[in-house]
């Protein structure tokens, strides 16, 4: 009996150091534990990141994935590492590559983004999505079954901290850097920073023309002022404040070079016809520098 007993236990121990040191290859490619019980899924370079943190008190999710495969992977992910509830589901964007996949998480997660999220995601609402996706595969079909928009149940305006089992999660509003309601969420005690599209890793972001460079680049600073060790971006790998640095350069420059060319006379046509960027030609995404004129030609003119 006691033989059995110590065995009992040490199976048990056994089970318990398993459950908790799930590593990231467990879950399948693309996944990267960032620390314990956070993880993030990152298929690729440019592919949109989701991401996990588990606390004693359940789930939080970060964005929704960028196709209804990819969260089912990641659903399947979180249940073998935890068999804890999703509580909350927390978008950095209101575009459908972070939050067309809600569904397959809430419920049980209770969707939280900035104000003016909702009405972003009404407004740039694809009907077709769905439709178009199912005609992929049959795979991706079964993975849409039950697909709808839902909005995010909770804006909030400026700042919203969320205390969760013994994690902390502040979110802060990043105020016309990539969508109509971006935010940023800070881990203090883990100091893992989940930085949104103001940044993504060496590319070229579609900048939309409610995008402020200005405003993004003081985003940069708040973001770098917090000190993360660990930065996740909304497209590509984990990585740290040097993505900061990197986009600062580049819009930077970029707002220099559009700046001189508009005082010689030139015309927003000229400048993207004659404008080269030839430090960034490894970064991804090329064909939209046209849109980064655009949004630097209009800071340099205000
Ligand atoms: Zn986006």
């Amino acid at each position: 009996m006691k033989v059995r007993l110590g065995l009992f236990f040490v199976a048990s121990v056994a089970l318990l150091f398993v459950g908790l040191t799930v590593q990231a290859q467990d879950l399948g490619p693309g996944f990267h534990k960032i620390k314990d019980g956070i993880y993030t899924f990152a298929p690729d370079q440019t592919t949109t990141t989701c991401s996990f943190a588990v606390t004693e008190a359940g789930v939080v999710m970060i964005d929704s994935c960028n196709s209804p495969l990819d969260s089912r992977r990641m659903a399947a992910a979180i249940k073998k590492v935890t068999d804890k509830p999703i509580m909350f589901l927390i978008d950095t964007e209101t575009h459908s590559d972070h939050t067309g996949n809600h569904f397959i998480f809430s419920p049980s997660a209770t969707v939280i983004n900035a104000e003016g999220a909702g009405a972003g995601m009404r407004k740039e609402y694809n009907p077709k999505r769905a439709e178009t996706l199912a005609a992929q595969s049959p795979e991706m079909r079964e993975a849409l079954k039950g697909e709808k928009m839902i909005p995010p149940h909770i804006e909030y305006k400026d700042r919203m901290t969320i205390n969760l089992g013994e994690r902390t999660f502040e979110l802060i509003y990043l105020k016309n850097v990539h969508s109509f309601a971006d935010t940023a969420i800070w881990m203090p005690k883990e100091r893992v920073l989940f930085a949104s599209s103001a940044a993504n890793v060496r590319t070229f972001i579609n900048l939309r023309p409610t995008v402020v460079l200005p405003d993004v680049i003081a985003s940069y600073k708040l973001m770098k002022s917090l000190n993360p060790e660990v930065v996740i971006a909304g497209h590509g790998q984990p990585t740290t404040t040097i993505i900061f640095d990197e986009y600062e350069g580049f819009y930077n420059l970029l707002m220099k070079r559009v700046g001189e060319m508009a005082a010689q006379g030139k015309s927003l046509d000229e400048i993207k016809k004659e404008l080269k960027m030839p430090e960034y030609t490894d970064w991804q995404g090329q064909d939209r520098l046209a849109v980064n004129i655009d949004a630097a030609y209009k800071s340099v003119k205000k």
